[in-house]
């Protein structure tokens, strides 16, 4: 049931709140908080705190820079760690125009967009996350460095280190704060875990990611650990994935389930697989975002390269996991942590839709290791890669016309224009690996 803005005054006072966070996400995916007292919730619940837009990445020009915080009152949430004084809690908030209407910068508000399109369909989206992340020591400075001191693998059950405690703890956190954990485990390279939670609607689901990767690191950070959702940290073993499993709910039914469809799928799930694959080279630069993210798309580490979808294999962009009824989905496992999950949620669901409304055709399922097909043998069959760079990216976006009318025409200019400016920082510089590889042969 929705919680009212009394019963969260009277939570606050109760739970001794001195301090409340409010939330919101900036287009790079990075969380921002302005910290208010409890003797501001009040306004700050009825929509009247204002904040200063221009100061915020992407977010508008100084001219027009008064912006308003509106919490979505569900996500109250008291933090259960204790800061030296006073409580804390935190809401997350849409962002809003001075004249009352929501920004359309504001990728809450851009997936909720999304979010209201499929309702006019009769769909629900539901989403569950699957979100790794590697634990680093810090030196005598504090600063993280690439060393883990584990050396256990996937699922291992080693002698409890810094990491798993660190991991047990976080478990503990999110289970106060309301989460659901399926699922907790160290993932295949040293350092590097992964705690899957509950499904739950998209914009709950991209709620979560945000929420998840806060508590991540402050719990890390608190076991003197630094954790990164950085996608590829470390040449030469697996990097970071976040595979988003997604279906679509109607009539309280999962629409993706046909116990007579071929593989037990309906139709609407193979026309939302089609989707999510005419779409995936524009997507790429919304669900793997940064220069480093193409450094985890490469063959050999349990991420995708190919634009190919199985109900078995693991190695294309889209799975199909064994579980059918209620638990039908499709796994998109390119998506990397360093994602905006509002954007990423919202270009996906954009993609499944569009494959739905107009009744695309999903390409035939892939059999064998798409890596060990010989190039005559994808052509064949039609299946193209990822982009292999950011730049390449930021091109298919630019040229996917329902990707960029899904952004809207503000936040469209200034994430182009963002990704952009990363990219030329990163191709300006002289890495090691040219001095390697130049300074003595040339
Ligand atoms: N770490 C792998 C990746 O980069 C995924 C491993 C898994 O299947 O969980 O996507
Ligand atoms: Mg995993
Ligand atoms: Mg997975």
């Amino acid at each position: 049931m929705a919680i009212t803005k009394d019963q969260i005054l009277q939570n606050a006072k109760d739970l001794d709140v001195e301090f409340i966070h409010l939330q919101f996400t900036d287009l790079n995916g990075v969380m921002k908080n302005l910290s208010i007292s409890y003797e501001q919730l009040e306004k700050a619940l009825d929509g009247e705190i204002m904040f200063d837009g221009s100061s915020i990445d992407g977010f508008v020009r100084i001219e027009e820079s008064d912006m308003y915080l509106k919490p979505d009152l569900n996500t109250f949430v008291v933090f259960p760690w204790k800061p030296q004084v006073g409580r804390e809690a935190r809401l997350i908030c849409d962002i809003y125009n001075p004249d009352g209407t929501p920004f359309s910068g504001c990728p809450r508000n851009i997936l909720k967009k999304k979010v209201k399109e499929a309702e006019d369909m009769g769909y629900t989206m539901y989403v569950g996350p699957e979100c790794e992340f590697f634990l680093f020591e810090v030196d005598e400075n504090n600063y993280p460095t690439l060393k883990t001191h584990d050396n256990a693998g996937y699922f291992d059950l080693a002698p409890v280190d810094l990491g798993e405690s660190a991991r047990r703890d976080m478990v503990v956190t999110l289970k106060e704060m309301g989460f659901e954990i399926e699922a907790s485990h160290h993932e295949v390279a040293p350092g590097q875990h992964e705690i899957d939670f509950k499904y739950a609607d998209a914009l709950e689901a991209a709620d979560d990611i945000m929420t998840f990767k806060m508590v991540v690191r402050v719990i890390a950070q608190r076991h003197g650990l630094h954790a990164t959702f950085m996608p590829k940290p470390i040449f030469g073993i697996n990097g970071s994935g976040m595979h988003l499993n997604q279906s679509l709910f109607k009539d309280g039914k999962n629409a993706f389930y046909d116990p007579d469809g071929p593989y037990e799928l309906s139709d609407t799930a193979y026309k939302y697989i089609a989707g999510l694959i005419k779409h995936a080279r524009g997507m790429a630069a919304l669900t793997n975002p940064t220069v480093n993210s193409y450094k985890r798309l490469v063959p050999g580490y349990e991420a995708p390269v190919y634009i190919a979808w199985s109900p078995k294999n693991r190695s294309p962009l889209i799975r199909i996991p064994a579980k059918r009824g209620p638990s039908t989905r499709v796994e998109m496992r390119n998506p990397d942590p360093s994602a905006n999950p509002y954007l990423a949620l919202a270009a996906s669901l954009a993609a499944g839709l569009d494959g739905v409304k107009n009744d695309l055709e999903a390409p035939p399922p892939v059999f064998s290791n798409v890596y060990e097909m010989g190039l005559k043998e994808k052509e064949e069959q039609g299946i193209d890669s990822l982009p292999g760079t950011l730049k390449e990216a930021i091109q298919e976006l630019q040229a996917d016309e329902l990707l960029m009318e899904t952004l809207g025409p503000h936040a469209q200019v200034k994430y182009i224009e963002n990704k952009m400016q990363e990219w030329d920082s990163y191709r300006t510089k002289v890495s090691q690996w040219e001095l390697d590889m130049y300074l003595t042969t040339i």
